[in-house]
């Protein structure tokens, strides 16, 4: 066990007062920043200098804070599919290759509801992985030629 862990649970009271345990679900509804994806960030100073600001997913710091540290190259499944949930119980250390096995399991329907069938997978530049619906592609398409041709304002 290194120091790693140890040190982060300096920082708990703080990293608490953005937790709002959900007692339905039991999971650990993060309040405070979120990136792009929908996951949780939380920042901490190095060495108490408040100028230098280092920004963790709060999920990660949670896990390492509660439970242990994560193993490297390993990836946290939230096994509540829960992006903003910090619940360490909620996590699971996976392999990247099974992480992507999974949510390709879960994610069955594109927000328009089109099943996933034929979707294919577009990695982004941060590591996340997006379903592209295939239906919803060719939709765009369509109405982006039709209006292209009937010089329609969208
Ligand atoms: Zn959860
Ligand atoms: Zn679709």
């Amino acid at each position: 066990m290194g120091g790693f862990p140890v040190m982060r649970k300096s920082y708990q009271t703080r990293f608490e007062k953005y937790v709002l345990p959900e007692p339905n679900s039991g999971c650990w509804l993060w309040l405070g920043a979120l990136d792009r994806d929908g996951y949780g960030r939380f920042s901490t100073y190095i060495g108490g200098n408040t100028n230098k600001i280092k920004s963790h997913a709060a999920h990660r710091f949670s896990y390492e804070m509660y439970m242990r540290k994560i193993d490297d190259g390993m990836q946290l499944d939230h096994l509540c599919r829960n992006k903003c949930c910090v619940n360490p119980d909620h996590l699971e250390q996976v392999t990247l290759a099974e992480n992507s096995r999974r949510y390709s399991l879960s994610v069955t329907h594109c927000p328009k509801g089109h099943s996933y069938e034929d979707a294919y997978i577009k990695r982004r530049k941060n590591g996340g992985r997006k379903k592209v619906c295939r239906k919803c592609v060719k939709i765009y398409n369509t109405s982006y030629y039709l209006r292209k041709i009937l010089m329609v304002k969208p």
